[in-house]
């Protein structure tokens, strides 16, 4: 029998990475494009020449044939173009070639990649520029090359531009206020990100028999299975062996990849399961969930199922989302996030961690804007996801630390430890890894906090950008309200405004369930925005504050704001209108012949046995007759609503407006419609309906 491949050996086979470039390049080469990485900075010509002549090498003994830019456009999803390395010579036979300036530059036509008004149609072109800190990949043939994507005038087009950015702002704010306190090898700091991400897994025949699930990712119709996720059977079962044998093969494609798969199980609702990587830097973590999306979906065909990333395919039962784990580190391998052991360590921990608190009070809406799609509206609020209201979890003993920080008091341990006035007076902290709540948006975990908003669908770059740049921004604020501090009244001038800060947006700490009504009232009380959906959440991205935050720290021009703020409602409303026109199309044709079939069988039936039985009672045949009578007369009513207010939608042309409307009007009919065919599907035996059902689609796994 054939040897099987180790994890080891199968781990990063298919990528140009570190090891890979140590190994092949020679060393001066290798260590201008590590000068880069570490460095941001531009990488010469030669350099590059060299570098793509040994990728080129590389990939095709790894089986590539072409080479690919692949970039993030503000579809969400990932692009590409291929591009053979073959070139013909005169004698009839070819080379295989690969140029530096191929490697660091892409120009795609870029017409029809969204730009919200960027790009003049006059100037199409946009180009894609190379990012070596994301190690290139080969795939199904292709050498895959992480690149940027921006306008021919240098407006970003992506979701990487702006989150590399972000992430060089933090190391920046960060690194002034560590140097400060002391940290005086600390030269960079970097964000870290593992995104846990969910999906469900249903049969791939039954999918597509679905329109509802092909052209939107969920289903709009269908009433609930007679069992749902009640019995809480599913959140950690045995994995069915089919499961299992998808995940396995899943993983090690992902492991080939240099994707740093490590956990599987199944979650609370049937079909639905996660997976989630091992953290690493913030533009690879991106990047890498956006591979992991795109390959769950692909070994799920193989197997025979559909992968729904969608926040939430089916109503009634859980929706699917992203945690967003995120920290900060040093170049000297310091967690920012971590309480450490000593009086020292906790004084940096209590500073970074105040200037979360800060930045997700302070910023708390455009952060909820960060998650906001036309699909995850159907998820936050809904009661197993988190409210849409955001707040901060930190756990008793740290709420407790933070309190006497506050009060100026003696810190009593909870049970275990007693806060010792290290450095005269902060507290010492140990690290509390007990404490979990899973119903709070924004929980610290012991090193890290958890971001529990973002959908399962959304590249998580657009969270990690606001993130990023926020707490740039409180960290800023602070090393400005400390820098000309001498250096013996430090410790209490820290003492002092971490106090302050904490006064100010304690408001946000809420140690509570975050599921319930009265911390919806309450929160209220506490003025926190309870940002619904998009339409509501969508003016804070433009608001001044927003603004200056982002031009402050160079993350987006005022036409890139207003470019992704058009983008966004666009693309709200788009989702929609395919929604109601996919909804209008399977009711009226797929669904009302159905519904006319097994009428006129009940019908014909009732006829028959009247024939044979003049006398025969034909109570079953007429109650049921009258009841599918009255839904049909329902849906014919609801589905011209529909239809009219769906038409009317396209007199509106002020992008706000439209997804207001969108949601308001054309949701709402779209409900209303379900809940009539919903009610007559449950009804009608399953032979008459032209689409399987919840009950099918959610148990049928093997
Ligand atoms: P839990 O959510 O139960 O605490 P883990 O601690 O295993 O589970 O972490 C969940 C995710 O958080 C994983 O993807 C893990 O890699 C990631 N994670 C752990 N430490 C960090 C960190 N310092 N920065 C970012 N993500 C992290
Ligand atoms: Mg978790």
């Amino acid at each position: 029998m054939e040897r099987r491949e180790t994890v080891p050996e199968m781990y990063g086979s298919y990528v140009f990475n570190d090891r890979v470039m140590r190994e092949r390049l020679p060393k001066d080469v290798y260590k201008a494009v590590h000068k880069t990485i570490e460095n941001g900075t531009h990488l010469e010509l030669d350099v590059a020449n060299s570098v793509a002549a040994v990728m080129k090498e590389w990939a095709i003994e790894h089986g590539a044939t072409h080479f690919t830019h692949w970039f993030q456009p503000m579809t969400g999803l990932t692009a590409e173009k291929h591009d053979g390395f073959l070139s013909p010579e005169p004698d009839g036979s070819v080379i295989m070639e690969f140029s530096g300036k191929e490697l660091v530059k892409g120009e795609p036509d870029a017409s029809s990649f969204p730009s919200g008004g960027l790009r003049a149609t006059f100037e199409a072109r946009g180009y894609t520029a190379w990012d070596p800190s994301s190690p290139a990949f080969v795939k199904d043939g292709s050498l895959y090359i992480p690149t940027a994507f921006c306008s021919y005038t240098g407006e970003a087009l992506d979701k990487k531009t702006p989150l590399l950015r972000s992430m060089e702002a933090l190391s920046r704010e960060a690194v002034k206020i560590l140097q400060l306190i002391g940290d005086k090898d600390v030269t960079r700091v970097s964000t870290t990100i593992g995104s846990e991400q969910e999906y469900f897994l249903i049969d791939k025949d039954l999918y597509r028999k679905r329109k509802d699930l092909l052209f939107t990712g969920r289903t709009l119709i269908g009433a609930p299975a007679s069992k749902g996720q009640e019995m809480e059977d599913h959140y950690f079962g045995v994995l069915k062996p089919k499961v299992s044998a998808y995940m396995h093969d899943l993983e090690e494609e992902l492991w080939r990849l240099g994707v740093p798969a490590k956990t599987k199980h199944n979650e609370v609702a049937p079909s639905q399961h996660e997976l989630a990587p091992v953290f690493e830097t913030a533009n690879v973590a991106v990047d890498h969930n956006q591979l992991t999306m795109e390959v769950m979906k692909k070994v799920a065909d193989r197997h025979n199922y559909a992968c729904l990333l969608h926040e939430k395919p089916f109503e009634g039962i859980n929706g699917s989302g992203k945690h967003n784990n995120w920290s900060m580190v040093t170049n000297t391998g310091i967690n920012l996030l971590d309480p450490g052991r000593h009086p020292e360590e906790n004084v940096r921990f209590l500073i970074f961690l105040m200037a979360v608190i800060e930045a997700v009070d302070a910023y708390a809406d455009i952060l909820r804007l960060s998650v906001a799609t036309a699909g995850n509206d159907h998820r936050l609020g809904a009661n197993e996801a988190p409210p849409a209201v955001i707040s901060m979890f930190v756990g008793d003993e740290l709420a407790a630390i933070l309190k006497s920080l506050e009060e100026g008091t003696d810190f009593k341990g909870i049970g275990k430890t007693s806060m010792k006035m290290g450095a005269e007076v902060l507290p010492h902290i140990t690290r509390d890894t007990t404490d979990r709540n899973r119903t709070s948006p924004f929980a610290f975990t012991g090193n890290k906090f958890e971001f529990r908003m973002p959908g399962s669908s959304v590249s998580v770059a657009n969270a990690n950008i606001v993130l990023n740049t926020a707490v740039a921004e409180s960290l800023s604020c602070m090393y400005e309200a400390l820098k000309d501090t001498p250096a013996d009244e430090m410790d209490s001038a820290i003492h002092a405004l971490l106090k302050k800060t904490l006064q100010e947006h304690k408001r946000i700490l809420f140690n509570g369930n975050g599921y319930t009504d009265e911390w919806i009232e309450e929160a209220e009380r506490r003025g926190l925005d309870n940002l619904r959906s998009l339409p509501d959440a969508m003016p804070r991205w433009i608001s001044e504050k927003s603004i200056d935050l982002f031009l402050r720290h160079g993350i987006f021009t005022k036409e890139e704001i207003f470019s992704r703020y058009e983008i966004l409602l666009e693309n709200y409303v788009k989702t929609i209108h395919i929604e109601s026109l996919t909804m209008q199309e399977m009711v009226r044709k797929d669904f009302i012949a159905g519904l006319v079939a097994y009428m006129k069988e009940l019908g014909a039936e009732a006829g028959q046995k009247k024939a044979l039985i003049p006398d025969a009672g034909c109570v079953l045949e007429e109650e049921l007759l009258r009841t599918l009578d009255a839904d049909a007369a329902g849906i014919l009513e609801k589905l011209a609503k529909l239809d009219a207010d769906t038409k009317q939608a396209d007199g509106i042309t002020e992008p706000l407006e439209s997804a207001k409307y969108y949601e308001q009007t054309v949701l709402a009919d779209m409900e209303s419609l379900r809940m009539v065919v919903d009610h007559a599907e449950a009804l009608i035996p399953e032979q008459y309906l032209p689409y399987p059902t919840y009950g099918r689609i959610l148990f049928s796994l093997r």
